[in-house]
């Protein structure tokens, strides 16, 4: 909790934090303007508006209707005007841009290749022009004064039989900013022990993975992630919460999945807003990260889909505090596991956390 010398928790304070994003989808993050320049360059004509407030609103509106069908349109938009070179690269730099001004000094950014595919691109093709377009993204923010490193996760789609292509995809391209591999899509019906060949090939590369897994579906998803395919994160993990109890005293018994997960330390890649419009949870306030946090499991603060969710780290972050009255120290928290939850090198990893992480925080803990 914050002292009283601190500087109080308001939402331009948190702006001007550090922070570091694990869980964020390249085609859920798009600019408004940018998906109707994008689609007026390659001729897409099924956008339902061409005004970009509008265009936010109806993105946001979609998400939050609670119809699958119309949640996925929005996906069917965003990937339907980036099918080629000049687009996949200017969406990657406007990412990287807007999480640098969002006060994001390292992020993992992910996708998913085969969904860029509808006009000939090649899978290799596709990552190099995302890798280029983090990285002039990266410089122009560095020429802003800010500076951002980002991290590519490619994902593989549940419900496609592509995950052990876009594993060696992943492998090919790691010297080259690509830092993990993710399964994303569909979890009922679609478990990821379909995919254990990719991961199997990933272990054998020494190579990082995570897997979407406990959003919607229940504790058998986070298990089989887990146990079976050896991921090191779990995207949401949210449902890790049934293997907990709280009785009325307010004592708290863990299961053995819930005790594993905590004990392990292993990263939760928490997105609750994105939760909300799902439906996994009613509100911020009665969000499980609440719980997971008091428990110390290793809990991380993402947007996954800041165009959809209409929301940033720094909205995520604010939210929280008003939820559950977090102080600097807890944010701070959250950062830090966030940067040590992170695909890239342990030496690396604590740079950020000593010369970046730290000293942003001291400064607000102690101003
Ligand atoms: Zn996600």
């Amino acid at each position: 909790m914050s002292t009283s010398a601190s500087a109080p928790v308001t939402p331009a304070a948190i702006l001007s934090a550090p922070k570091v994003l694990l869980h964020d989808h390249l085609d859920g993050g798009l600019r408004p303007a940018t998906v109707i320049d994008l689609a007026e360059a390659a001729g897409y004509r099924d956008l339902p508006t061409t005004d970009a407030d509008d265009l936010g609103a109806w993105f946001r509106e979609s998400a939050d209707s609670g119809s699958l069908v119309r949640y996925l349109e929005t996906f069917a938009h965003t990937c339907g005007v980036m099918q080629d070179e000049d687009a996949l690269v200017r969406v990657a730099a406007e990412c990287a841009e807007d999480l640098a001004a969002d006060g994001v000094v390292y992020a993992e950014v992910r996708y998913a290749p085969e969904l860029f595919t509808e006009r000939g691109m090649s899978l290799d093709a596709i990552v190099e022009a995302v890798q280029a377009g983090f990285r002039a993204g990266e410089r122009r923010a560095a020429e802003a004064g800010r500076t951002i490193r980002i991290g590519t996760l490619l994902c593989a789609m549940r419900q496609n039989a592509r995950s052990l292509e876009i594993a060696e995809l992943a492998v090919r391209h790691r010297d080259a900013g690509v830092v993990g591999f993710d399964i994303a899509g569909p979890e009922a019906g679609f478990p990821p022990t379909r995919n254990l060949d990719a991961f199997e090939y990933l272990r054998q590369q020494n190579a990082h993975f995570t897997i979407h897994a406990g959003e919607a579906f229940g504790l058998p998803s986070i298990w089989e992630a887990l146990q079976h395919c050896g991921a090191e994160r779990l995207g949401h993990g949210v449902r890790i919460v049934d293997d907990i109890k709280v009785a009325g005293d307010g004592t708290v018994h863990l299961g053995r999945l819930a005790s594993y997960v905590r004990d392990r330390r292993i990263p939760l890649e928490m997105c609750p807003t994105s939760n909300l419009q799902t439906g996994a949870a009613a509100s911020i306030a009665e969000h499980p990260i609440g719980l997971l946090t008091r428990l110390r499991f290793r809990v991380t603060v993402n947007t996954d889909n800041r165009l959809m969710s209409g929301c940033t780290v720094s909205s995520e972050l604010a939210a929280l505090v008003e939820a559950f009255g977090y102080g600097w120290e807890d944010l701070r928290w959250f950062t830090i596991n966030a940067m040590k939850s992170a695909f890239i090198g342990f030496e690396e990893r604590l740079a950020i956390i000593e010369d970046v992480i730290k000293p942003g925080y001291a400064r607000l803990i102690s101003p």
